[in-house]
């Protein structure tokens, strides 16, 4: 960028504009993933809607790509690029909550910890991730799967509008009374349309839950992976749990001669009737002799942040994530050849239930192109050590390979790799030439690039 651009924008911002030579370029060019090293032109710390404007038109004038970080959790690191304009929205954490008519708003830089945070004190919840620190904004636009989802659906279907600065740098309202072409897209279709610079969100009444971790032998993981498929079918929705893939951390709750084991395990979380939760817990339980458990009563926003430790900023990242409609007897041979090689005690698998709520939606509703699955599925690599890269993203390699014939063609957006673009049309799903057309309308020069890219219809 010129000097003169630079000092144009300076003036038109109030959040700071970090340049390559400056003190904090070197951090603030980090995201979550240490495995991204890009050098941007300009990174843009916005405070608030003005500075995204900004921001936008001064990479339009300069000629420069334009790359969105929301919580910076993308694996590929797309909220980055080599030479590009950032526009960095991590300062933007305003929220407020209408407690009476159970809605929230959050601006585009909320984590999940800020967010449960904020609503949590009115006893309300929406659907987000699993880990505290991970943007509301990345995971929302691309689905949001987490504790809720079977009971409350996806982060995307309790989203009631969103505030967003479009290519050009104007603003729109998406909702279904505003643009609804464009917030049918937003819902499903990643960063692809514009920024959205604020969330308004439908709330729940959940403030606290009965849930944690339940450890089982590895030698268990079959019996307790049928246990687990038949009784997620028509379980309660108020129940939310997932399969994983651990090595055992040394935490109190484990024995302190299993630290270290490769182990399976349930993670539950119950919003129903705290007295239920023994009964409701019984079938997973009682799929095998359980090693360690650490279920109990809590807060939501607590489970919400207990595995945060394992996943510190800084690890190496590589995913791979398949959709699965039916979890077969060969799947489960798969996930038994490769799951007890988990390299590392940060990398796990999770098999995620998106049925209940999500399959209420019509599959065309919102852009999620894929509500006839069962499960998200992820094989998540992530190491401290840069040495390891080879062997960690073997292992992720060789367990998508085993479970892609017995899986949909695409996975989910929010956790496929940066290699994984020729399977964009497949991860987007049935929604994809609708979601090309939409593209076409609000960002026909490709202006939203650092994403799951979608194609510009012809
Ligand atoms: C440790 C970890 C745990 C996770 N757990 C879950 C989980 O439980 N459930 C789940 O569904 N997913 C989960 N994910 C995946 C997560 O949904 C994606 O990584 C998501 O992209 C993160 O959003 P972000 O805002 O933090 O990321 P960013 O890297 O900031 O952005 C991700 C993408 O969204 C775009 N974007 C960001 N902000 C905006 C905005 N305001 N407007 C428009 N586009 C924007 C970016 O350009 C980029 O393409 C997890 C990821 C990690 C690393």
């Amino acid at each position: 960028m010129g000097e003169k651009a630079v000092a144009e924008l300076k003036g038109q911002v109030r959040g700071e504009v970090i340049l390559p030579g400056d003190e904090r370029y070197s951090e603030a060019r980090k995201v979550y993933n240490a495995m991204i090293d890009k050098r941007p032109a300009v990174i843009v710390r916005c405070t608030g809607v003005a500075d995204v404007i900004a921001a936008v038109k001064a990479a339009h004038a300069d000629g420069l790509e334009i790359a969105v970080r929301g919580g910076g959790h993308s694996v590929p690191g797309f909220g980055t690029a080599d030479d590009a304009l950032v526009v960095d929205l991590g300062r933007m954490k305003g929220i407020r909550v209408d407690p009476a008519a159970r809605t929230v708003w959050a601006e585009g830089g909320c984590t999940w910890g800020d967010f449960n945070h904020a609503t949590h004190a009115f006893g309300l919840a929406t659907t987000g991730g699993i880990i505290s620190t991970t943007g509301i904004a990345g995971l929302t636009l691309g689905g949001g799967i987490g504790y809720l989802t079977r009971g409350a659906g996806l982060s995307l279907d309790n989203l009631r509008s969103a505030d967003v600065v479009l290519a050009d740098g104007s603003f729109v309202t998406a909702s279904e009374a505003e643009n609804p072409d464009l917030f049918w897209a937003l819902r499903g279709g990643g960063g692809n349309f514009g920024i959205v610079t604020n969330f308004e969100y439908r709330l729940h009444p959940i403030k606290n839950i009965v849930g944690g971790p339940m450890f089982f032998e590895v030698e268990d993981a079959r019996d307790v992976m049928r246990a687990y498929d038949s009784y997620i079918t028509n379980a309660p929705r108020e129940l939310g749990a997932f399969f994983a893939w651990q090595i055992a951390p040394p935490l109190p709750f484990i024995p302190e001669n299993r630290h270290g084991d490769t182990m399976c395990v349930l993670v539950v979380c119950w919003t129903g009737p705290p007295e239920q939760a023994k009964r409701v817990f019984a079938p997973l339980r009682d799929a095998a002799p359980v090693v360690a458990e650490h279920v109990g009563p809590m807060p939501y926003p607590a489970l919400n942040s207990a595995f945060d430790g394992l996943v510190p900023p800084g690890l190496q990242h590589y995913w791979k994530a398949v959709f699965v409609k039916e979890l077969t007897g060969e799947a489960i041979e798969a996930h038994m050849k490769h799951g007890p090689k988990v390299p590392v005690v940060n990398s796990t698998v999770h098999m995620y239930p998106i049925n209940g709520a999500v399959h209420d939606v019509a599959p065309d509703a919102t852009a999620f192109g894929h509500r006839d699955a069962k499960y998200a599925s992820v094989v998540a690599g992530m190491w401290p050590d840069p040495t390891q890269n080879e062997a960690n993203i073997r292992w992720v390699r060789d367990y998508y390979k085993a479970l892609a014939p017995h899986s949909e063609e695409g996975g989910y957006i929010n956790f496929a790799a940066g290699d994984d673009m020729n399977r964009v049309g497949a991860n987007f799903g049935r929604n994809y030439d609708r979601l090309r057309t939409v593209k076409a309308k609000y960002d026909p020069h490709n202006v939203f690039r650092h994403n799951q890219n979608i194609a510009l219809a012809a």
